[in-house]
């Protein structure tokens, strides 16, 4: 019976180690109450052997030693249960304290129940056990145990209370369990002994059903904790986003709810189920995944967009143990994607139609106010008229001031598009400084302010940056200290901060002894349309972008723009750049403006004359033809014209040129396309090989510069060309060899000039009555010459634009037709038909939006139109709308035609197209072959278009 007691006892202190070591490695150890368990479950174990051993001895002094040490065991397990269930209830910690001390105080009590003569060991049928001796130990030992059961009943009391949790009721009722256990098993043994029966170990059985009842509340305590598998499992439940695990085989393991709402695939789990049957992939990347991936997939059953984040668990040693898939419901994402695209979209067609905007106006102002400022500089070479020339003068001054606005504008767009670029090229500082200089040496003396000039005249004059951009800041500086000083002067100071590696540092500096700024306003200096103390300033012109322009600008050249102001005394701006160094021969002196002004006073720029030079200027528009040929005439270069690029390869095959003016918006091969096929051309096909190309273009905002002289263009200028700026640039570009200086200026007939303002009189009045008007074209055909020749050229096209016209609408040829349609129309506004400009646009409007029906629905209507207004122009100008009858002509033999024909050629090598157009018209109104009124009405055209070269092609050929 003993024996079978011991082996039972064994194992249950077997279990109870169990229990511990589980306990000790699988739980959360920073949790006290599991602490106290393992050491609870050890103290068992020591109860359960050493009193489980007891009935199998012979040998009462061995039962003895067991009784001894089992009592360790007995304390120790009530001690330990103490502190346990001390965790669990909310209670004062005093009490708590209190508890524990009365537990551990029980062991002072050990040492006497421990002695041997405190139990007489009896052999008995069960086997070994024994009696307790009545005395005060045992008698202290048995309140000791009542008191732990009380205190334990405090527990439960405590647990089980009305306001406590279910959890904790639960925990009570198994604190209850245990001790009901305890209490049976220690009316077994503790009591029968004491009432003189002998010892029966049931509080050594009892107790290990009491651990394993404490067992069980930890393991519901511990499940109810914020563990690491707990809080795994609460996410995995609680995820907001669908997740499926796969195990090593890939069996479907785990479903979250929101995939299970996703896909539904709760009832497949344990079952393979291949990730390509559920999403839209080519195979299933379980099969291949090494690690990590990322796929983009819809879902194939409903379409939605996802993501898939899958992952691979693995063993420690490196083997597969499962796959983690993560489903990214993209839809939401792609919505708003999409959306903003939308936005995107729209903005990006605000920008640009504010772009195109700023493109149209660029064109539109800047065209015009050239064509003004062109004629008018015309008028002030060609003009000896006192009076005359002094009008030219403000209208000089109004034009550049408009133009400087516009180019405010425009590059004020630059900024804001971040696409203001700094270009850097060679310069001469003292060449820049000199400019600036004489401009606001002038300016100053007419406001009469001093201008106090203090430069140091060591600088190097050889640098290397973007002088444009320099003098656009200093002279937006320098303005606004004239602008904003009314009394005293406006000081420039320059200065070398420092030399070295071949870079010079420069402080610059604009100080005056105007208004000054208020210090709450400095800030507000940079905002753009903003000026400040509107009360001083409203009087004075400005648009208030002039320093945000500079500060951005200097910001680009790595400065920082300084303001230092006292209202009401002054201001000063200053910034220093660095600029590398290209040759260090000093500026020299130039602080005395009035020498300098000497230099340069009078001599708007270096006129000259080029007679052997030959130029090419390539533009479909002849109006823009028609400027430079005006603007240059009196330079005599000899100028070929070509109105498309085709035409200019054509030409440089067999002509030399010394420069090229190329137009970049051309129909079929514009000016870039154009450009890249001279570039390629050798020197053994290109005449003009090597010749600078300049090209000309209205767009001048975006970096415009940047790109062409990115894309090898040798120069640029806008259109509208300014004069200067276009000799300038043939002054920069020519052999010296070619360049004469200009000796004086050619006089004026007063009376020619008289005829010809009656002749515009009545030009004005003949084109009004079939509601062309005059002046809208010569805004720009700037002169009647002009004008008349462009008429000329239209009338004499205009049957075979508007055959072609019906041609294309009879083929639907829509792309023709547009282009064909948007040259009429320019045609009609260049030569002042604003109605049927406006008509003209509209078709062209419906063939780019696709409308082409809209066009049919017109039929002829643009033929009858146009056919009209050349009629009217042909009336007008007296000029032949048609060929001429027959009766009407002159007669001519075969040798005057000959004669002609070479008075024709003559004067096409003088570049004498007038001379040469009138020999066509005699031969014209004369009775010649068909054929070669045929080819005449060409050469006509062609020299209208200042094609001199295509004409003399035609009449040799017929010739020959
Ligand atoms: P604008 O001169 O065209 O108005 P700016 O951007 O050049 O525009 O200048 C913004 C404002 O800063 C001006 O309106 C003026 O009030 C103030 N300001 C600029 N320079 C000076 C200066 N030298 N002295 C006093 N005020 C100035």
């Amino acid at each position: 019976m003993g024996e079978a007691f011991k082996l039972i006892m064994i194992m249950c202190a077997t279990i109870d180690l169990v229990f511990a070591f589980r306990v000790f490695l699988g739980s959360n150890r920073k949790q006290p109450d599991n602490i106290y368990f393992v050491v609870y479950a050890i103290m068992g174990a020591i109860w359960c052997v050493c009193f489980g051993l007891i009935p199998s001895q012979t040998d009462p002094e061995i039962a003895f030693r067991l009784r001894s040490f089992g009592l360790v065991g007995t304390f120790g397990t009530f001690i330990s249960a103490i502190f346990l269930f001390s965790c669990w209830v909310d209670t004062k910690p005093v009490f708590k304290m209190l508890f524990k001390g009365y537990g551990i105080a029980g062991l002072m009590i050990l040492p006497s129940i421990a002695r041997r003569d405190s139990a007489t060991f009896v052999v008995t049928d069960f086997g070994m056990s024994y009696n307790f001796t009545p005395n005060l130990g045992n008698t202290l030992y048995n309140i000791y145990d009542v008191g732990v059961m009380l205190i334990f009943l405090f527990f439960i009391i405590n647990l089980m209370g009305t306001r406590r949790r279910k959890r904790e009721h639960r925990i009570g009722a198994g604190v209850l369990a245990v001790l009901i256990a305890m209490a049976s098993g220690g009316v077994l043994d503790t009591l029968m002994p004491l009432l003189g029966y002998l010892a029966f170990p049931g509080s050594t059985i009892m107790q290990f059903v009491a651990t394993v009842e404490v067992r069980i509340i930890l393991f519901f305590v511990n499940r109810g904790r914020p563990t690491v598998p707990n809080v795994s499992r609460q996410l995995f439940e609680t995820l907001n986003f669908p997740v499926l695990a796969y195990d090593n085989r890939k069996q479907l393991a785990l479903v979250s709810e929101k995939a299970e709402e996703m896909l539904g695939l709760g009832h497949r789990i344990g079952s393979v189920v291949p990730l390509d049957d559920i999403f839209e992939l080519n195979d299933n990347p379980l099969n291949t995944i090494q690690k990590y991936l990322v796929l983009e997939s819809e879902i194939l059953e409903t379409g939605v967009r996802v993501n898939l984040e899958v992952s691979v668990m693995r063993d420690r040693f490196g083997d597969i143990d499962g796959y983690i898939v993560i489903i990214h419901d993209m839809s939401e994402h792609f919505r708003i994607m999409e959306k903003l695209n939308i936005e995107r979209i729209k903005a990006e067609d605000a920008s640009r139609a504010k772009t195109t905007f700023l493109a149209n106006m660029s064109h539109e102002i800047r065209t015009p106010i050239n064509t003004v400022l062109g004629m008018n500089e015309m008028i002030r070479r060609e003009s000896t008229a006192e009076n005359i020339r002094g009008y030219a003068g403000y209208i000089k001054n109004a034009g550049d001031a408009l133009l400087s606005i516009i180019n405010d504008i425009l590059d004020f767009s630059k900024v804001e598009a971040g696409m203001m670029e700094i270009v850097n090229e060679k310069y001469s500082l003292r060449n820049l400084l000199i400019g600036l200089i004489e401009m606001f040496s002038l300016r100053s003396q007419e406001k009469g302010l001093d201008f106090r000039i203090v430069v140091d005249e060591s600088l190097p004059d050889g640098l290397y940056g973007d002088e444009i951009r320099i003098r656009q800041i200093m002279i937006n500086l320098l303005s606004n200290a004239v602008k904003y000083t009314q009394l005293g002067g406006v000081t420039f100071s320059l200065k070398k901060v420092s030399e070295e590696g071949g870079e010079v540092r420069l402080w610059f500096m604009v100080s005056d002894t105007g208004i000054g700024v208020k210090p709450e306003d400095i800030n507000s200096l940079f905002s753009s349309f903003t000026r400040v103390d509107g009360e001083q300033t409203h009087h004075i012109e400005g648009t208030g972008l002039g320093l945000s322009i500079v500060r951005e600008l200097t910001r680009l050249m790595n400065a920082e723009l300084k303001v230092d102001s006292v209202y009401g005394e002054g201001s000063s701006f200053s910034f220093i750049i660095s600029q590398k160094v290209t040759n260090t021969e000093p500026i020299g002196a130039m602080n005395d403006p009035k020498a300098l002004l000497k230099m340069t006073v009078g001599e708007t720029h270096k006129s000259f004359k080029a007679p052997s030079a030959r130029l090419l200027v390539v533009d479909d528009n002849t109006m823009n033809l028609a400027v430079i040929v005006g603007l240059l005439k009196v330079t005599k270069v000899q100028l070929d014209t070509a109105t498309s690029g085709a035409e200019c390869l054509e030409l440089i095959r067999n002509t030399h040129y010394d420069i090229i003016f190329l137009d970049h918006m051309m129909p079929v091969m514009d000016g870039m396309e154009t450009f890249r096929h001279i570039r390629e051309m050798g020197p053994e096909e290109n005449r003009s090989w090597g010749a600078p190309v300049i090209i000309l273009t209205a767009n001048a905002i975006h970096g415009a510069k940047e790109q062409y002289l990115e894309a090898g263009f040798d120069g640029y200028l806008t259109k509208p060309v300014q004069s200067e700026l276009l000799e300038d640039m043939i002054v920069k570009h020519l052999p010296e060899s070619l360049l004469e200086a200009d000796e004086g200026e050619e006089s004026v007939d007063e009376q020619a000039q008289e005829q010809e303002a009656s002749e515009e009189a009545v030009l004005r009045d003949a084109l009004s009555a079939y509601g062309i008007n005059l002046d809208k074209g010569l805004e720009y055909l700037k002169n009647t010459e002009i004008y008349r020749a462009s008429a000329e050229t239209f009338v004499l096209g205009a049957d075979e634009f508007l055959a072609n016209l019906k041609k294309f609408r009879d083929e639907q040829n829509v792309e023709e037709y547009r282009i064909l349609i948007h040259g009429l129309k320019t045609n009609a506004r260049t030569l002042g038909h604003e109605q049927l400009y406006e008509y003209a646009l509209s078709q062209e409007t419906a063939c780019k939006e696709g409308r082409f029906e809209d066009v049919m629905k017109d039929g002829d209507k643009p033929e009858t139109l146009f056919a009209a207004f050349r009629n009217g122009l042909a009336e007008a100008l007296g000029l032949d709308s048609g060929t001429p009858d027959e009766g009407e002509l002159a007669p001519i033999t075969p040798e005057e035609i000959t004669d002609k024909l070479g008075g024709i050629l003559n004067a096409l090598e003088d570049f004498d197209s007038d001379a040469a157009l009138e020999i066509m018209g005699e031969l014209r109104r004369s009775l010649i072959p068909d054929d070669l009124r045929e080819k005449l009405d060409e050469a006509y055209r062609l020299c209208r278009g200042y094609e001199y070269d295509g004409v003399a092609a035609i009449i040799q050929e017929y010739m020959s």
